[in-house]
Order: structure tokens, then sequence, then C-alpha cells
């Protein structure tokens, strides 16, 4: 899966929701989340988002490593 992180928050540009052919990026408070069972990987997203944010989860800098588990949540708590 593919996980969206610090860069996202409050800037929430959204060009990632047009490119995502299974519409598996949503739209929190203050970021966007990835679905982790619903992302194919097909890697659209990664390129369009101006802030950088968007990554595969096994290549999150180490400094966001924790958005994996951030994204995560978001879903279980809905
Ligand atoms: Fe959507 Fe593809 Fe990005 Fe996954 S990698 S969130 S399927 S655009």
């Amino acid at each position: 899966t593919y996980v969206i992180a610090e860069p996202c928050v409050d800037i929430k540009d959204k060009a990632c929701l047009d490119v995502c052919p299974v519409d598996c990026i949503y739209e929190g408070d203050r970021t966007l989340y990835i679905h982790p069972d619903e992302c194919i990987d097909c890697h659209a997203c990664e390129p369009v988002c101006p802030v950088e944010a968007i990554f595969p989860e096994a290549e999150l800098p180490e400094k966001w490593s924790h958005y994996a588990e951030v994204n995560r949540e978001f879903f279980a708590d809905l």
C-alpha cells in the first residue's frame, strides 16, 4: 500500500484524488489517507503530489515511518 505522510497535513492538495483509479484516498480533518486494503499499488498518486507526501509503505522515510500506523488507525476508527 501507499501511505500519505506529514507534508500533506494542512495542505490537502487533492491532486491524488483525481488520479487514483480505485478511489481509495479519503479526506480527514487535516490530511488525506489511503485505505491500505483498497490501494492496488498502481503508483499513480505519488508523482502528482505537489508536496511529495506519498510513499510506498516500504519506502517511507524513517522520520515519517509512523504514518503507516496513523493511516491504518484512521480506517480502524471508521
Ligand atoms: Fe490509489 Fe494507486 Fe495511489 Fe494506491 S498507489 S492510493 S491505488 S493512486
